[in-house]
């Protein structure tokens, strides 16, 4: 049985040939064996699976989480899934890295880390996250989106078009940005400060004619507390030299690709436990300071 090192690291696609050709969690360590892991089915879980993605590990329309947004905000910002691991579990996604440094970019079967200092590099397969959201991304409808002047413009765009709002939908927006306003936030020593202090610190910074590609993961209103309600958004340059957590965009039309998920994976780390940390309170006002933020100034005006 091929372990998960054997998958083809950094080639830029997930191969049903080089992947665990069963359950991907009996090849996590003994660690994650203790771990909960909380499936919800959505609807038969089954349907919509290609015959490529069946050879494969991990259902194609499952999305898979690793902690819960709540112990992020609180500031559990250990790593604790190498991303050689994360990558069995989807091709697409976003989060962060161990101690918080960064955003997490998964793109094509790559993860990429845009750091606070602007620059992005390539992850190595041993580095670590200690929250993710990823998907294997294979797109069920592809449709032109007309210019916006905003995020929030882009996403009353997207909704008409998108399953509902109680489905998880991830959605790749591929285009070229007259601007995009990035940011990253900045590694943490511990003992760790909630994610709304982090934030005061974090560097922006916006691009101008650009072209690339959004990473979008929609979750459902009723995941507070878990995952991140409605849209969130990462970026990735095609040339691969530019990204980050996005607060704003504008451009003039795009190609828009979306993928609906049906079945909702969430993998806790035994950090949660020994933390002591309550995560049982509401914490949405902190996660709209922090992932909710939209961007300033005003796209139309910064040319
Ligand atoms: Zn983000």
């Amino acid at each position: 049985m091929p372990q998960p090192d054997a998958i083809a690291w950094g080639t830029g696609k997930r191969r049903a040939t080089t992947f665990v050709p069963s359950n991907p969690y009996g090849q996590l360590p003994v660690s994650f064996c203790r771990n909960v892991i909380l499936i919800l089915l959505m609807g038969v879980c089954t349907a919509g699976m290609s015959s490529r993605v069946l050879a494969q590990a991990t259902p194609s329309d499952q999305i898979s989480q690793v902690s819960v947004i709540n112990a992020l905000l609180l500031g559990q910002y250990q790593g604790t899934l190498p991303l050689k691991k994360l990558l069995l579990l989807g091709d697409f996604g976003l989060g962060t890295l161990d101690h918080l440094d960064g955003e997490l970019i998964i793109l094509d079967g790559v993860a990429w880390q845009a750091r606070a200092d602007g620059t992005v590099r390539r992850c190595e397969p041993e580095m670590t996250t200690p929250f993710a959201v990823i998907t294997p991304f294979d797109g069920e409808e592809t449709f032109d989106c007309p210019a916006v002047t905003s995020l929030e413009h882009l996403e009353s765009m997207l909704d008409p078009r998108l399953p509902s709002r109680d489905a998880f939908v991830a959605v790749r927006v591929d285009a070229t940005f007259d601007l995009i306003s990035l940011r990253a936030v900045p590694r943490q020593e511990p003992p760790y400060r909630p994610l709304a202090e982090v934030v005061k610190n974090q560097a922006q910074w916006e691009r101008k004619k650009i072209t690339g590609t959004l990473i979008g993961i929609r979750s459902p209103a009723w995941v507070t507390g878990i995952g991140i309600p409605g849209f969130h958004w990462h970026f990735l340059s095609q040339d691969r030299l530019s990204g980050g957590h996005v607060f704003n965009c504008r451009f003039e039309s795009a190609s828009v690709t979306f993928d609906r998920c049906r079945t909702w994976m969430i993998q806790l780390g035994d950090s949660l436990e020994t933390q002591g940390k309550n995560l049982n309170q509401d914490l949405s006002k902190e996660l709209d300071q922090v992932e909710r933020q939209r961007g300033t100034p005003s796209p139309t005006q910064s040319d």
